[in-house]
């Protein structure tokens, strides 16, 4: 049995998540040294060299002078006279971000970028593909020194926090793993200045209080952090518990997927043409979900009243519903939206309909067979939309409708995602 500490992943059936850091060393600088070899070994410092500047990146030859990124240029320059100033180049290393990226896609699904260099991967349940979160580290680092020429480092751990701790203990060129049976005990070694959300004033606060290490912060009563600290007491306790649910969230569930149009003629609220409007994007959205194989739970319907505010201004409604299982049925979808229309206060004719899905869930094959072993009218209804995939990706979107309505669009839809 775990630790009840542990923590827990809803979405695969209680098993601690497997959450990765990766990130580059030294990266603006490694650039530079890859680009220009007589930079090699060398400690470069990345940033302006005026009164002004300061460190965007130091290479670790510049770092044994105690040279860090964000301290004022003048500093550097003191700490590490020898010191090779260059300028930044955004854009190339935006270009080898690009790369970066690719590699960390290509180990999981599930890839949270923070910066041009960095980013979480959930490695949950991608033994099957990559071998132990260990082995998927090891296969990392070796293709980015392939793929980039650069160095990366990885921690791995059951929480982003402690995960993104041990990449920057683990510098450079490090791999640090820490199982869910050891995480409570590592973060308790911690000084407490470890735990995000510890600036340097709410530092001085804790060590006032007799608080250093991350275990002094966990073993203090609730009741009394939260009197001394606010909201943030109770919060900071959690962390240094080891409890932090935040999944890793991948670009694609960010995204939402909408269509809306503003009519040449404003529409009543309960009018045929404003149905069919709806039914118009719901089965375009539905289509789009489709072809990109996801799924969303929340429909939201967006109106914009033909009452003028003034200076082309309207006011905007908006209304959701959050389905019990994400769907990308356009039927489903345009059942929801037209729904929704009843909760729209009458009065005010229509100018702009828009609707818009968030919540995406991946539809992954594991998720179309429990669909297709729904009942008859659900796997029907699938079988459906594949059919009317097929006949819209030959013939065009205004080849079919579903036989409810003419979904004549009134102006073109304006596609957003
Ligand atoms: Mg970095």
């Amino acid at each position: 049995m775990a630790a009840p500490n542990h923590p827990r992943n809803p979405d695969s059936g209680g098993w601690p998540r497997v959450i990765a850091h990766a990130d580059m060393d030294a990266f603006y600088a490694s650039v530079e040294q890859l680009d220009n070899p007589s930079l090699r070994g060398l400690p470069v410092i990345v940033g302006g060299k005026s009164a002004r500047g300061v460190v965007t990146s130091a290479s670790y030859e510049a770092r044994k002078f105690g040279v860090r990124s964000a301290m004022p240029s003048v500093q550097a320059r003191k700490l590490c006279p020898q010191g090779i100033f260059v300028p930044g180049r955004m854009h190339r290393y935006a270009e080898i971000s690009r790369i970066v990226r690719h590699v960390f896609d290509q180990f999981s699904p599930v890839v949270e970028p923070l910066s041009l260099d960095e980013a979480f991967l959930d490695l949950t349940g991608t033994e099957r593909v990559h071998g132990s979160a260990i082995q998927a580290a090891r296969a990392l680092k070796l293709r980015m020194k392939q793929e980039t020429g650069l160095v990366v480092s990885v921690g791995i751990a059951p929480t982003r926090m402690a995960a993104k701790i041990l990449s920057d203990m683990s510098k450079p060129d490090g791999l640090l793993s820490i199982g869910p049976e050891y995480l409570v005990p590592f973060l308790h070694a911690l000084p407490v200045e470890r735990i995000w959300g510890v600036g340097r004033v709410t530092l001085a606060r804790l060590n006032e209080h007799g608080i250093h290490t991350v275990g002094d912060l966990a073993r203090r009563d609730i009741g009394e952090l939260r009197s001394a600290f606010g909201s943030m007491g109770p919060h900071l306790h959690t962390l240094a518990n080891g409890i932090d649910e935040r999944p890793v969230i991948g670009d694609w569930q960010r995204k939402s997927y909408g269509e809306e149009n503003t009519f040449a003629h404003d529409l009543e609220l309960k009018s045929d043409e404003l149905r069919r409007v709806l039914i118009a994007h719901g089965e375009a959205i539905a289509r789009r979900l489709r072809k990109d194989e996801v799924r969303a739970r929340t429909v939201s319907l967006k109106l914009k009243l033909a009452r003028p505010l003034g200076q082309g201004r309207y006011p905007i409604l908006s209304r959701s519903f959050t389905l019990e299982r994400a769907t990308n049925d356009g039927a489903e979808i345009t059942r929801v939206a037209i729904g929704l229309l009843d909760r729209v206060p009458a009065g005010d004719r229509i100018r702009l309909a828009g609707v818009h899905l968030h919540n995406l869930e991946r539809a992954d094959a594991a998720q179309a067979d429990l669909f297709d072993s729904r009942p008859d009218d659900q796997s029907k209804r699938t079988r459906l939309n594949r059919a009317l995939d097929a006949v819209t990706s030959r013939f065009g979107e205004s080849a079919l409708t579903r036989g409810l309505a003419r979904a004549d669009r009134i102006a073109p839809s304006r596609r957003i995602k």
